[in-house]
């Protein structure tokens, strides 16, 4: 089928994610047809760096001979069998291969399809585990603001982005909120000693006052990804393993955009050789390839779970495609070729160059603040640098800077006025430059 033909059926039959449908009826939109290593091609042959990882899950790049192989080869085996009550080879081997690379006291994995569910079904966990630990009345969860934890009303509960989350505010259940370091826009200046200080004793304040009823302190470790690329400052997430330890509850770190990678390290909590008790995994898990979630919780959480048949401890969570078998043969694969690749070594001279060339952005009139956590990056974008004065949402900024960054041969999604770059692990020096550069156009010619 003709490009114009694709798109005018889309227009007529699909509904996109996070789409004002409006505007899609007369925006262009490419037409992605096959991918090539870090390379989008669409139904013209046109080529397109892809510069957010396809919304932050690919890692190996696309049609990656070794991951191709491994889908095909238990497809020759069968596709799907249900994971309650049977087990198959894939999801044993993989969970066996995620515990093995997961902070140390993970010991348990629970699958699931999507990093909303992963989420979720940490939530379900905290819950009961405190329920069925005699501590019925520890049911809140303390979430950080700007949180973005996934689209279903659990996760949404949790969630902190208004734009996303205000209209269903009456069905969410209530939550606590501390501030997330956000040291640009940090009500007492930018200091980021004290922006540290000020919200790690906000943090304190919300888990001292309230214990007796929290159940678990939830947060992404070292970059809130869709609140906006906001990073913590170094010692921040080791603290909150010390503050949820002293007040007894429940560390649930989400690790579904920062996992794998992403950060440098294979999990975020590495950094500072934290442990959460539960930890929620999906986007990187098979490398980009097919939906997979997993939640790993330690042997304590696991056994709160045990009990007799007809005493009902029983987790009651499971959804039809868990663990699918191909989506497990994908992620071993992924994981084999961190080990093979090397790929989180390669990745370091990738980092410091994004950190080295991103400096030359604050030269552009509208960059307002840049924050890095290893390979994720955002860009914050501002009508005057001085006053850190906003764009308003109808002047779509972000948006203008992706269009034209589409032209140039680069896929980007913007998070508001905020340029995220977040390249697949194995894209190439060169490529990255390219990248780059195209970025800094985008932002330069948007300006006017
Ligand atoms: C994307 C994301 C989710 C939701 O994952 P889905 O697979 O889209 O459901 C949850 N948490 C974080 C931190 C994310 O970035």
């Amino acid at each position: 089928m003709q490009k114009n033909q694709l798109m005018a059926k889309d227009r007529k039959y699909v509904w996109h994610p996070f789409t004002q449908m409006k505007d899609w009826q007369t925006e262009e939109f490419p037409v992605i047809e096959k991918g090539e290593g870090c390379y989008l091609i669409d139904a013209e042959g046109r080529r397109y760096l892809d510069g957010v990882s396809s919304l932050w899950c690919n890692v190996h790049g696309h049609r990656v001979k070794e991951i191709d192989q491994a889908v095909r080869k238990q497809l020759g085996k069968i596709a799907h069998c249900t994971f309650l009550g049977l087990t198959h080879p894939a999801a044993i081997e993989l969970a066996e291969k995620l515990i093995a690379i997961a902070p140390k006291g993970l010991t348990r994995v629970f699958y699931s399809d999507s990093g909303s569910e992963a989420v979720e079904i940490a939530l379900k966990m905290a819950y009961q585990y405190w329920r069925q630990r005699g501590n019925a009345p520890k049911k809140k969860f303390v979430k950080l603001a700007n949180a973005y934890h996934g689209d279903t009303i659990g996760a949404v509960s949790l969630g902190g982005i208004g734009l996303f989350h205000q209209i269903y505010k009456p069905l969410l259940f209530e939550t606590l909120e501390i501030p997330s370091p956000y040291r640009y826009r940090w009500p007492t200046g930018s200091d980021p000693a004290q922006v540290k200080a000020e919200s790690l004793e906000a943090m304190e304040k919300v888990l001292r006052e309230n214990h007796e009823e929290i159940a678990a302190l939830v947060m992404e470790p070292l970059m809130q990804g869709a609140a906006g690329m906001i990073d913590q400052p170094r010692g921040y997430i080791s603290r909150a393993r010390e503050l949820t330890r002293k007040y007894n509850t429940l560390l649930i770190f989400d690790e579904v955009a920062t996992g794998f990678g992403r950060t440098g390290a294979m999990f975020a909590a590495e950094h500072e050789r934290v442990t959460p008790d539960i930890l929620a995994a999906a986007k990187g898990l098979t490398g980009g390839y097919l939906p997979l979630a997993a939640t790993l919780a330690t042997e304590e959480i696991y056994e709160a779970f045990l009990g007799e048949y007809e005493d009902f401890r029983t987790f009651f969570h499971g959804h039809t495609y868990a663990a699918n078998p191909l989506a497990c043969a994908a992620a071993i694969a992924n994981l084999k070729l961190f080990e093979k690749q090397k790929t989180l070594e390669q990745l370091q001279p990738k980092i410091r160059l994004l950190r080295k060339r991103l400096k030359d952005f604050y030269r552009l009139p509208l960059v307002g603040d840049i924050r890095q956590v290893g390979a994720m990056v955002g860009i914050e974008l501002v009508r005057d640098k001085k006053t850190k004065e906003a764009f308003e949402p109808k002047e779509k900024i972000g948006v203008r800077v992706i269009e034209r960054a589409r032209q140039k041969g680069a896929i980007l999604r913007p998070l508001g006025p905020v340029v995220v770059l977040m390249p697949p692990l194995a894209m190439t020096e060169r490529q990255l430059h390219k990248l780059l550069d195209i970025t800094y156009e985008s932002i330069e010619e948007a300006a006017q």
